[in-house]
């Protein structure tokens, strides 16, 4: 990379050299078994924002830039010289393009359409490395900087922001956010897009479509997340769900050669892209976040050419005759040879304790003055009359020395085992019992009527 990416948005110090690194004469030979050569003229566009295929240089000769389009010739963000290579996570999803890639001098390439790289990626391992490294690290830079193609407008205080800040950043979309709360400037912005504070959150998608709080369907095909996936063709094997185990069927199908197309309702990670730390994943010693776990299967599943569809819901499953069909809530009609449904798994949620139980009744009943009364005493209730010792230890911040259960004056109250408990881990068994009084409860009453 030259000096002058110093001041370039992507500008990373750390790891410069995975994020663009210099193939050898001797990789950019393998490399060229798989492509072909291209004569650039200076300033000549081979990929630009919004292209639904990209495909995949490496520089043989001169340099390359990547812009992002804004006001006169666009934002640099990355220059490309002898050796270094185009591309970032779009390149495995077949995703719209986020930036402009064009020679800034008269320029060599070797050119590589997708499937000739998904090829390459998977035949060899050293390349595939590399790459793989590179396009993941760039994606995660192109999200620090917020260098995507959707500005978010909305304050922290409205769920709808919230749910689409979490579409995208689940989606690994990089994109920049407005806070109405806190940027100055931002009447500015919505006028030019004659919308109104009321109207937020706003999602300006790709510069100029302006959406007022759209749903993630919306989302998603505005940004064209589907955009490159043929609904109607026949596949080997259709995963309903992307959470862990939907994404593990994805991986495993695809890298045995099956054409995979996974189909989530929401977006990538399932349950899992909640956790902020999961300690007991195979592999992981020091821990995953649930969102890095899920991006990595996810990328890990493209690398070997599976398919995914977001935010479209799978209705029902046709099994009458082969092959099957799998029905989506846009209408669509997915035939597919094998199904795996990896949807079906709530979050287990155990109600403890009796006051946990009125609190859920209240709620359910009366909303308003539950969530009124609450208000009022809630905190006043968790309150102790007892001064707090100085610097006790209390497993929040700071752990208890050999022990690592929670103690408080409740220690005198609490009881090692509860009933309700034990119902709830044992249903069948409760329905089964149940039952049974009361069919003896009933030939009882038979006898002695
Ligand atoms: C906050 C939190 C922390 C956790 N921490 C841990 C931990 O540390 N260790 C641990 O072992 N486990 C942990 N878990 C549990 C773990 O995340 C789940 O066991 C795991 O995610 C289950 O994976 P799954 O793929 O079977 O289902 P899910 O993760 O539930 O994924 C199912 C997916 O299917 C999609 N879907 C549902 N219906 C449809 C449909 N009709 N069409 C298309 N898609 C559909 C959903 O949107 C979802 O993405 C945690 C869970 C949570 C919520």
């Amino acid at each position: 990379m030259s000096n002058s990416t110093r001041d370039l948005p992507i500008s990373p110090t750390a790891h410069m050299d995975h994020v663009f690194p210099t193939l050898t004469a001797e990789q950019i030979k393998r490399v060229a078994l798989h492509g072909r050569v291209r004569r650039l003229r200076a300033g000549e566009v081979i990929a630009d924002v919004g292209d639904a295929h990209m495909n995949f240089f490496v520089v043989t000769a001169g340099r390359l830039e990547a812009r992002r389009p804004s006001g006169t010739g666009g934002e640099l963000v990355a220059v490309l010289p002898l050796g270094h290579f185009t591309g970032e996570v779009t390149m495995l999803s077949g995703r719209r393009g986020l930036v402009r890639v064009q020679s800034s001098e008269p320029s060599e390439v070797i050119e590589l359409e997708r499937e000739q790289l998904l090829t390459l990626v998977q035949t060899d391992s050293e390349l595939s490395d590399i790459f793989m490294r590179a396009f993941i690290l760039r994606r995660a830079e192109l999200i620090a900087h917020g260098l995507g193609d959707v500005v978010v407008v909305g304050s922290s205080h409205s769920p709808g922001t919230l749910r689409i800040k979490e579409f995208l950043t689940r989606n690994g979309h990089p994109h920049a956010y407005v806070d109405l709360d806190h940027d100055t400037g931002v009447q500015e912005l919505l006028d030019r897009f004659h919308v109104s504070v009321a109207d937020v959150p706003i999602l300006i998608c790709r510069g100029d479509a302006v959406l007022r709080n759209p749903t993630n369907q919306r989302i998603a095909e505005c940004l064209g997340f589907n955009a490159a996936i043929d609904h109607s063709q026949a596949r080997d094997l259709v995963v309903i769900g992307a959470g862990p185990s939907g994404l593990a069927a994805a991986v495993y199908g695809a890298s045995e050669g099956l054409d995979v197309l996974v189909l989530e309702a929401n977006s990538p990670g399932g349950q899992a892209g909640l956790s902020s730390k999961i300690e007991n994943y195979l592999g992981f010693p020091t821990g995953i976040s649930g969102q890095d776990l899920a991006g990595r299967a996810y990328t890990q599943a493209q690398k070997f050419g599976a398919q995914m569809s977001v935010a479209q819901m799978a209705t029902r499953l046709a099994c009458e005759s082969t092959p099957y069909s799998v029905l989506i809530d846009n209408g669509a009609s997915v035939p597919a040879r094998a199904v795996v449904w990896a949807a079906h798994h709530r979050r287990r949620e155990i109600t403890v304790g009796g006051s946990a139980v009125k609190a859920i009744v209240g709620n359910k009943l009366f909303p308003r003055f539950a969530d009124r009364y609450l208000a009022k005493t809630g905190y006043e209730a968790q309150q102790l009359p007892q001064t707090p010792v100085d610097g006790r230890a209390d497993n929040l911040y700071e752990p208890v020395v050999a022990e690592a259960s929670t103690h408080g004056i409740f220690d005198d109250t609490a009881r090692g085992t509860s009933i309700q408990l034990w119902a709830t881990t044992h249903r069948p068994l409760v329905a089964t019992a149940l039952t049974g009084a009361v069919a003896v409860g009933v030939r009882a009453a038979r006898r002695r009527a």
